[in-house]
Order: C-alpha cells, then sequence, then structure tokens
C-alpha cells in the first residue's frame, strides 16, 4: 500500500510517498521545465526510500504541471489535493488557504476533508508568492527575511494590487525614504486583506490552516489571522500539503479497489 504525490507547482515542485501512515519528501525548484522537475523529484524519492517505480502502488499528480506527468495513474486538481493534505496536516481545519507562487485559494472542508466550497485566485499575480518575490528583489531582500525585516514595524498603506504598479509603488516610496520593514509590512497587509476579502465571499471557518509556500512567512500569517479574527494555524510541512494530499487521496484510491475487490 506504498503511494506517492507529487505538486508540480509553478515554482517548487514536491513529492510525497506515503507508506501506511509514516511519510517522507523531497521539495525542489521547478525550473523551467515542470516535466522535468516532476521526473526529478520523483526519482529523488524512489532514491531515497531505496525503491523502484513498480514498488509504488498508485501515484497521483497535481499542480499546473500535473499533466505533465505521463508516469502518474492519475492527475487531480490542487483544490481537492491541498484540502486533503492540510485536513491531514491539521485535523479537525474547517478552512484552508493556499498561497503558492502563482495562485492562491480559499477552501472549506468537511469532516473527512473533501472539499466543500472554494474560491481561487489564478488570473493574476497579485496577493500570490509571485507577488512577493517581485516586491522583495525590488528592496533587495530574499522572501524568507521578509517576515524578520516586518517585525513590529508600522505598515505603509500599499494602493496597488497589480503586481507592476506595486513594484512601482515600492521604489517610489523607497525613493521618498520611507523605511523598508514599513513597506514589507504593507505589503504583507495588502496580500492578507485580497485574501480575506477572497475568503469572506465565501463564509468564516473557525480552524483556519494555511498551507503553500507563503506560509512560512510569519508576517502574512500575522495579518491574516487579524484580518479574518482567527487563529491559523501552520504545520511545519505546510508547504508539502498539495503533495500529501496526493499521496492520501492514492491511497483512498488503492484501498477503494481492494474493497471493490474483495466484495466480488
Ligand atoms: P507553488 O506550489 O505554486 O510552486 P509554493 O507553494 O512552493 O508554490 O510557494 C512558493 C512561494 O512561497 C514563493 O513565491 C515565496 O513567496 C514563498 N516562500 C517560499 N519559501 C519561503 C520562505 N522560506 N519564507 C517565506 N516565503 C517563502
Amino acid at each position: 500500500m506504498i503511494t506517492v504525490g507529487i505538486d508540480v507547482g509553478s515554482i517548487t515542485s514536491k513529492a510525497v510517498l506515503m507508506n501506511g501512515s509514516a511519510w517522507q519528501s523531497v521539495l525542489r525548484p521547478t525550473g523551467y521545465s515542470p516535466r522535468q522537475a516532476g521526473r526529478e523529484v520523483f526519482d529523488e524519492l524512489l532514491d531515497k526510500a531505496g525503491l523502484a517505480r513498480a514498488d509504488i502502488g498508485y501515484i497521483i499528480a497535481t499542480g499546473y504541471g500535473r499533466t505533465t506527468l505521463e508516469f502518474a495513474d492519475k492527475a487531480m486538481t490542487e483544490i481537492t489535493c491541498h484540502a486533503k493534505g492540510a485536513h491531514h496536516l491539521v485535523p479537525g481545519a474547517d478552512m484552508v488557504i493556499d498561497i503558492g507562487g502563482q495562485d492562491s485559494k480559499v477552501i472549506f472542508t468537511d469532516r473527512q476533508g473533501n472539499v466543500a466550497d472554494f474560491s481561487m485566485n489564478d488570473k493574476c499575480a497579485a496577493g500570490t508568492g509571485r507577488f512577493l518575490q517581485v516586491m522583495a528583489a525590488a528592496m533587495g531582500a530574499d522572501v524568507s527575511e521578509l517576515a524578520e525585516l516586518a517585525r513590529g514595524e508600522e505598515p505603509v498603506q500599499i494602493s496597488n494590487m497589480c503586481t507592476v504598479f506595486a513594484e512601482s509603488e515600492v521604489i517610489s516610496l523607497l525613493a521618498e525614504g520611507v523605511g523598508r520593514g514599513r513597506i514589507i509590512a504593507g505589503i504583507h497587509r495588502s496580500v492578507a486583506k485580497r485574501v480575506t476579502a477572497m475568503a469572506e465571499r465565501i463564509g468564516k471557518g473557525e480552524l483556519i490552516a494555511f498551507t503553500g509556500g507563503v506560509s512560512k512567512n510569519e508576517g502574512v500569517k500575522e495579518y491574516l489571522a487579524r484580518e479574518l479574527g482567527r487563529e491559523i494555524v501552520v504545520a511545519p510541512e505546510s508547504q508539502l500539503a498539495g503533495a500529501l494530499g496526493a499521496a492520501l487521496l492514492a491511497r483512498e484510491k488503492l484501498l477503494n479497489a481492494k474493497v471493490l475487490h474483495e466484495k466480488k
């Protein structure tokens, strides 16, 4: 009953191997070829586990590059996989906020981690990891430093949500002498406000799991909690939620097939 989930995202590719309740993972940048990145995380994972393709019972691919992986048994949407994975990482969560490289989504789940409702922004980079990367670059910082640089700073108002205009605004603010910390705090707040507006269109969750690479940013997490008036839980493996969910769904497929087989 060994399964694999592969999430080929726009920025990072992730693979999770599940064996019973134990799981291990691999994460690496996607680069220019989603097909190659998906293949590489899979091969690296097999190496790490000391297994061959034939040992894997079922493979589900997800993420924007999911259809490029011809070795996978099935491709499933990120919404379904993220919901399942986040629910596993944060048991009892009824709402999932996922902010990845090029989209952000809010998903309501049932008690089994199945999707009940969702809202997604994948039309522009506003409020996504890419937006934060562009802003970080404009300020000579790495995304991993943003939360620390903004800690305790009063946020400045960022008026533009469009990445191109917001970048110009940031450059103007820097030229006016506004401190980097205040600008970054303002950016974190603007991302949180945008995602909160998206969440509020479909309702308010009780227990919120925050996933995707941007969940590593404490600043965005804090403003989201403030804007939503709810506690936000980030599991240490939250960037792997999509791949983990895919591996869990692959296991469900195998279990269902086994039950059907036994009934015959
Ligand atoms: P995708 O699955 O779409 O490829 P991810 O979920 O991996 O995207 O998220 C990528 C984004 O996560 C990056 O654009 C960046 O903004 C953010 N990110 C990644 N690592 C960190 C970090 N250490 N600290 C803060 N933000 C991070």
